[in-house]
């Protein structure tokens, strides 16, 4: 399995990161995305990288702090071309948190989309409240591919997403037991669209609601992901790492 989006650069993670990733590895998780957000999450990503071999890092500005974070594009762009940073991410628009700077936050994802087209990497999309406003601007950048993380919004864009060459990944929510919605769009989702990821350590999925998530933790995610979608274990864990790493070529294949 590839958890493609962890924040390993948290700090309840950061510090016990050894036994983190070896516990990731007996659950059978082998790549771990751990995905940047501020200019000081994204140097820890590199690092983290670099000091592990099964982990890849991603750097961007996160939506919730472009208000408060510099976004310096020859910074992002030098460290992009780092060999283990994959994505641009995460990046994108919350109505949820932060409404009222709707404009900076979508002058931050647009330079970083075009960044991405550049590079030609793909980029990790956060949307929460958003979906339609991130809609409307993917589509003005055909040509861009990414993901659409932890996707949990209106159902109905689903396969307008997928029609831009989208990945739509799905996290911990789809095992709780109220996550009816989650689950209607798991079943939506192509199969070789189709992604999982943990967001550690937040959303943690059952049986750790409420706990302290990590990547070992998407195995949880997985198996109720084949339930979901009716199919064999071993064949989603397949057909999700070819989709892993048709999307983020930059990764080093594993089998
Ligand atoms: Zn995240």
């Amino acid at each position: 399995m590839i958890d493609t989006h962890a924040h390993l650069t948290e700090k309840v993670l950061y510090e016990d990161l050894d036994n983190i990733i070896k516990k990731a590895k007996e659950f059978g998780v082998n790549d771990i995305i751990s995905v940047g957000m501020t200019n000081t999450h994204n140097i820890r990503a590199i690092k983290i990288a670099e000091k592990y071999e099964n982990v890849y890092a991603t750097v961007g500005i996160h939506p919730n702090e472009a208000t408060r974070e510099k976004l310096d594009l020859n910074l992002l762009r030098e460290q992009a071309n780092h060999k283990k940073v994959i994505a641009i991410g995460e990046i994108g628009i919350d109505l949820y948190r932060n409404k009222e700077t709707l404009e900076i936050q979508k002058k931050y994802f647009i330079k970083q989309i075009k960044l991405a087209m550049e590079l030609d990497l793909p980029i990790i999309v956060h949307s929460r409240n958003s979906a339609e406003v991130i809609y409307d601007i993917l589509k003005d950048y055909k040509g861009v591919k990414g993901v659409m993380h932890c996707y949990s919004e209106h159902p109905e864009l689903v396969s307008k997403f997928i029609d831009l060459g989208f990945y739509i990944s799905v996290g911990g929510i789809v095992t709780f037991k109220s996550a009816e919605v989650v689950r209607d769009i798991a079943k939506m989702i192509p199969i070789d669209r189709l992604l999982i990821e943990t967001d550690a350590p937040y959303l943690a999925p059952m049986p750790y609601r409420g706990k302290r998530n990590e990547p070992a933790y998407v195995k949880y995610t997985m198996l109720k992901l084949a339930e979901v979608k009716n199919i064999n274990e071993k064949e989603l864990v397949n057909i999700m790492r070819e989709n892993t790493y048709r999307l983020f070529s930059k990764m080093k294949r594993k089998s």
